[in-house]
């Protein structure tokens, strides 16, 4: 090995260095110069077989060069990696991808669409409004006067202009009787809110209300068709009761039960042993209602109901505890 031939390993191995475009083929350069077997290796390897004047000229020269290699090769990397850097920050291009996983529709809101399905194939169009209400279209126009007791200030939450979140759909009814004249056929979806919040109670929920204003409309048209209702969502062998009740907006009102979905009417504790669970409130349209929108109590004859989405999809799903609709676990919500 002379000078020479060692210059033009040097020039060799800078001009290599040059070409290099990735961390891969600067590391086929280092190792052909550098590595056990590399060419600068073997000329550092052979100074002892060489005469002791080139020995140390050679030697002195071989050893810039292995120092000058390293040097450039540990520089060529760091900016090869900063350059890798740079175009994708933070993310390390030879990990595995991650498996993307399609989402679904929560499980209230799959109910919801069932309910409304339902009823559309009824010929009941849907009706929305807003959830931000006046006291007026939320109470007063559905026969609750200010000093009623259903009107309980725990009831709702109330804003500082005196407006209120609505506490149930009942106020998208009146918004469509005032602006429409009947016959008509409504459902009104919609989130609802009360200040309550246990097992049972959240304080925003969902409701379905449906209004039929007609003139030839009985309470056996409201039997049969929550009785149709409740078998669509429930299965068609489902059992039904009603039972009398009380709302200011309807006269006279009942509740709709059906058999325990669970213990099909043996008693269970979800059916406090009784075997029947409540699944909504409904009525014959109260006349003061059909006075404060202008229709006539005489001529207009109408039925209503209302119920609770997450009520029906628990029972459905065999759910027990309201509030896991919305923790948003996804091992909760991946089961439907
Ligand atoms: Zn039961």
């Amino acid at each position: 090995m002379t000078e020479k031939e060692l210059e033009e390993l040097r020039s060799r191995a800078l001009k290599e260095l040059e070409e290099v475009r990735d961390l891969r083929a600067l590391e086929e350069v280092r190792v052909r110069y550098l590595g056990r077997k590399g060419l600068v290796t073997a000329v550092v390897k052979g100074i002892k077989d060489l005469p002791p004047e080139a020995r140390r000229v050679i030697g002195r020269r071989a050893n810039e060069l292995k120092n000058e290699l390293e040097d450039l090769i540990r520089r060529r990397r760091e900016e090869l990696l900063r350059a890798a850097e740079d175009q994708a920050p933070g993310v390390d291009l030879t990990l595995p991808g991650r498996p993307y996983e399609l989402g679904k529709l929560h499980p209230v809101t799959q109910i919801l669409q069932e309910i409304c399905e339902i009823f559309l194939r009824l010929g009941f169009d849907i009706a929305r409004g807003p959830e931000v209400e006046t006291d007026y279209y939320n109470f007063e126009a559905l026969n609750i006067p200010p000093d009623h007791p259903a009107r309980d200030m725990q009831d709702t939450f109330y804003l500082e202009n005196g407006l209120l979140l609505r506490t149930h759909t009942s106020p998208i009814q009146i918004r469509t009787m005032l602006s429409r004249q009947p016959p008509l056929r409504i459902i009104a979806p919609g989130k609802v809110y009360r200040c309550d919040s246990d097992v049972r109670h959240t304080p925003m929920f969902h409701q379905v209300e449906g209004l039929l204003v007609d003139r030839e409309v009985s309470f056996a048209h409201l039997k049969g068709l929550l009785t149709y209702f409740a078998r669509e969502i429930f299965g068609p062998r489902t059992r039904v009761r009603f039972r009398p009740s009380y709302f200011p907006f309807t006269e006279p009102s009942a509740e709709m039960d059906i058999q325990c979905v669970i213990c099909r009417g043996r008693g269970c504790r979800l059916c406090g042993d009784t075997g029947w669970l409540e699944i909504l409130g409904a009525g014959m349209v109260h006349p003061h209602v059909f006075q404060a929108v202008g229709y006539d109590p005489e001529e207009w004859r109408g039925l209503a109901f209302g119920l609770g989405v997450e009520r029906i999809t628990m029972l459905r799903f065999g759910i027990d505890d309201i509030r896991l609709f919305y923790e948003n676990h996804l091992y909760f919500l991946e089961q439907f």
